[in-house]
C-alpha cells in the first residue's frame, strides 16, 4: 500500500500545477482554484487558479475527467453553466488557434451605401446579372426561367 492510501486525508492523487511563469510547483485548492463546466460545449470547461508562489492567474482548459473528478475530491466544487460564455469561447479557440473574424459595427454612412446596393441589383434586369457568372457549377437561371 503506498503512503498515499495510508493516510484518509490524502487518499486521492495529488492536484497541483506547475507555474509556468515561476516554474513551482503549488497544491491546487478550493482558495486557489474554481472549476467551470458547461453542459453544452464541454471541450470550454475550465479550471482558473492563482500560482501560491507569484500569484499569477492561469486558465486551464482541455480537463480531463480524472482532473475534474480529483479536483472535486479535493473539495473545489464545479461552477456549471449551461453554454460557454463568448470570452470563454474566444479563449478556447484562440487556445486552439482558430481565430475568428473581427466584427465591426456598421456605421450609418456604410448602411447607407448598402441599401442602395440593394436597390441597384433589384433594379438590374435578371439577364444582365446571370450573363456575368461563368462559373459553370453555379445554376445560371433563376427557377422561373426554366
Ligand atoms: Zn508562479
Amino acid at each position: 500500500m503506498s503512503e498515499q492510501e495510508q493516510t484518509p486525508e490524502k487518499k486521492y492523487p495529488r492536484l497541483y500545477d506547475n507555474c509556468n511563469d515561476c516554474e513551482q510547483d503549488y497544491d491546487l485548492t478550493p482558495e486557489n482554484t474554481s472549476l467551470h463546466l458547461h453542459e453544452v460545449n464541454d471541450d470550454c470547461d475550465y479550471a482558473r487558479m492563482t500560482c501560491d508562489h507569484c500569484q499569477r492567474p492561469w486558465i486551464m482548459f482541455g480537463l480531463s475527467e480524472d482532473f475534474v473528478l480529483n479536483a472535486v475530491r479535493h473539495g473545489i466544487d464545479p461552477e456549471f453553466r449551461k453554454f460557454p460564455d463568448n470570452k470563454v469561447l474566444t479563449a478556447r479557440l484562440g487556445q486552439l488557434g482558430i481565430t475568428l473574424a473581427q466584427q465591426h459595427e456598421l456605421t450609418p454612412r456604410h448602411e447607407l451605401l448598402i441599401s442602395v446596393f440593394e436597390e441597384t441589383l433589384q433594379n438590374c434586369p435578371d439577364d444582365m446579372l446571370f450573363d456575368l457568372i461563368t462559373d459553370e457549377n453555379i445554376q445560371p437561371y433563376p427557377p422561373r426561367w426554366i
